[in-house]
């Protein structure tokens, strides 16, 4: 059966600004859309059941759009490299259409149905969707892949963007043989959380599916992007995107976010806001520098990149990873972001770079526990991004300075000076001072009164305790 186009969504699930999608419809033949839950996916240790609620509220929505739009869309259960050919194969298709990743697996699973494909004599067409530039298109003048963000930055700005790919349109039925073979194929319905054996939360942080992801960017857009650069660090308001499940997934097109920032730009008044806009816009730059080192170096996603720290001697005491864990540290600004975290499935950024210095400078616990409990909480959790982060936080990934460590009560007394964030979060001390909330100097039997437990470590011992071993570490070398 000829004239069939299928398009594989994977970290996509969208019908708008989507380029592999857009370029399927192109071709001007019938289209059929699917997504496959790949066991090796869905049974990983890290896996956030916040997360795959919200990928099961962006694949209903994706399932609607489709019936709407009057495609097939099937929902298949297996390993890729299987399903996609024999899929492909079942359904006489011509080409199969897919975007793009950058993590060492799914190159791998990638790789595999390609090889799957072209055994049947099936063409595969791939695009970078998830990325304003592409991994191979950025060098510096020596011709290697960044490994430091800001001259990667520079570059990156001045590269051309696409603009918003075209909706997908709707289809124009099939003919009865392609209707036939579409009836043959095994299909499963959209899964619940609960036949995962996992329980739903009641009320996501992030509503999930495209038309929220865009109404999220228009309200962002309008009312807290071109003040970006004086609110991203206070955890008490609502003062970012909260666009990052919506990146991770795919649930919103990057083309179209870039679009948001540069109609923002031309439409501002002052250099202020303008240098605002731009703050944020660096944001994305990051998130594709990290996606890049990732791509180029995939060793990343199974160590440090420095090598002090290939065999740094941690302490990884377990108890202090559980007090860390439960948000019970004794120190507020860090308990109270491991709360919003453990009850939210989100953490503010200014507080996942404090509880990550804490976790690796202040309790010297190897910095993989953290991005792994990351992992198995955030809605928005992402190999590049998380790694990413922890990295930088532990100073073992790509980044100049080496040693960068967070003094807790300093990053409250600055980002939090009236403790709102830490009151919120941490409502057995609501009776307490916001200074001394903020410094963290709450009397011990105060903490006994609102079953608040002491300090953990001290941070002024355990900084120095820190720098020690890194320098012998460093001298061992
Ligand atoms: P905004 O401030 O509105 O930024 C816009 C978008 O830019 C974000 O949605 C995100 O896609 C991207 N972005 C912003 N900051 C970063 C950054 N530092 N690195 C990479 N991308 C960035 N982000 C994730 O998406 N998934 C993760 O698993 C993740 N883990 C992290 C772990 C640690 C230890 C740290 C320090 C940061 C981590 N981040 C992660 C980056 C950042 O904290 C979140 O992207 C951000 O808090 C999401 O909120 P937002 O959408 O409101 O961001």
């Amino acid at each position: 059966m000829a004239n069939l186009i299928l398009f594989w969504h994977r970290r996509d699930l969208r019908v708008t600004d989507n380029l592999g999608l857009s370029y399927a419809q192109s071709k001007g033949h019938s289209l059929v859309g699917c997504f496959c839950f790949d066991p090796d996916i869905l049974n990983r240790e890290d896996i956030a059941p916040v997360r795959l609620q919200y990928l099961l509220g962006c694949l209903q929505e994706l399932q609607d759009n489709y019936q709407k739009l009057n495609h097939p869309f099937l929902l298949l259960q297996g390993k890729p490299e299987q399903v996609i050919p024999n899929l492909a194969r079942d359904l006489g298709v011509m080409e199969v259409v897919w975007n793009r990743d950058v993590e060492p697996y799914s190159q791998l699973r990638d790789r595999r149905v390609t090889e799957g494909l072209k055994e049947k004599g099936i063409e595969v067409t791939t695009f970078w969707d998830q990325l304003l530039v592409a991994p191979e298109a950025i060098r510096t003048q020596t011709g290697n892949p960044y490994t430091v963000y800001t001259p990667f930055w520079k570059n990156w700005q001045g590269k051309q963007k696409l603009d918003p790919a075209a909706h997908l349109q709707p289809g124009g039925g099939f003919f009865e043989g392609q209707q036939n073979a579409l009836e043959q194929v095994n299909v499963i319905p959209l899964p619940s959380l609960k036949d995962w054996g996992y329980s739903e939360s009641e009320e996501l942080v992030i509503i999930p599916g495209e038309r929220a992801a865009q109404e999220q960017l228009q309200k962002f857009g309008d009312r807290s992007l071109e003040f970006y650069e004086q609110q991203r660090n206070t955890p008490s308001i609502e003062g970012t995107s909260k666009l990052s499940a919506a990146l991770k997934l795919g649930a919103i097109g990057i083309r179209r976010v870039w679009q948001t920032t540069q109609q923002a730009i031309r439409k501002s008044t002052s250099d202020k806001s303008r240098q605002n806009i731009q703050t944020w816009q660096q944001e994305l730059a990051w998130r594709e520098f990290y996606q890049h080192v990732l791509y180029h170096f995939p060793e990343l996603a199974d160590g440090p990149y420095r090598e002090p720290f290939k065999h740094f001697p941690w302490q990884n005491n377990p108890q202090h990873f559980q007090a860390w864990c439960e948000g019970k540290t004794g120190y507020p600004i860090v308990d109270a972001a491991m709360r919003q975290l453990n009850t939210t499935g989100w953490m503010h950024n200014r507080c996942r770079m404090i509880v990550a210095s804490f976790l690796t400078k202040d309790l010297i616990i190897n910095w993989q526990w953290g991005e792994s409990y990351f992992m198995q909480h955030l809605i928005d959790g992402d190999l590049a991004a998380n790694n990413g982060g922890w990295q930088w936080s532990a100073s073992s990934g790509m980044d100049a300075k080496p040693l960068r460590i967070f003094n807790p009560s300093s990053q409250a007394q600055k980002f939090d000076p009236k403790a709102k964030y830490i009151r919120q979060w941490l409502p057995e001390l609501k009776s307490v001072e916001a200074k001394d909330l903020v410094t963290g100097d709450i009397p011990p039997l105060v903490r006994q009164a609102c079953h608040y437990p002491l300090p953990i470590v001290d941070h002024n011992q355990q900084q120095r305790e820190f720098k020690q071993r890194y320098k012998q570490v460093k001298e061992n070398l």
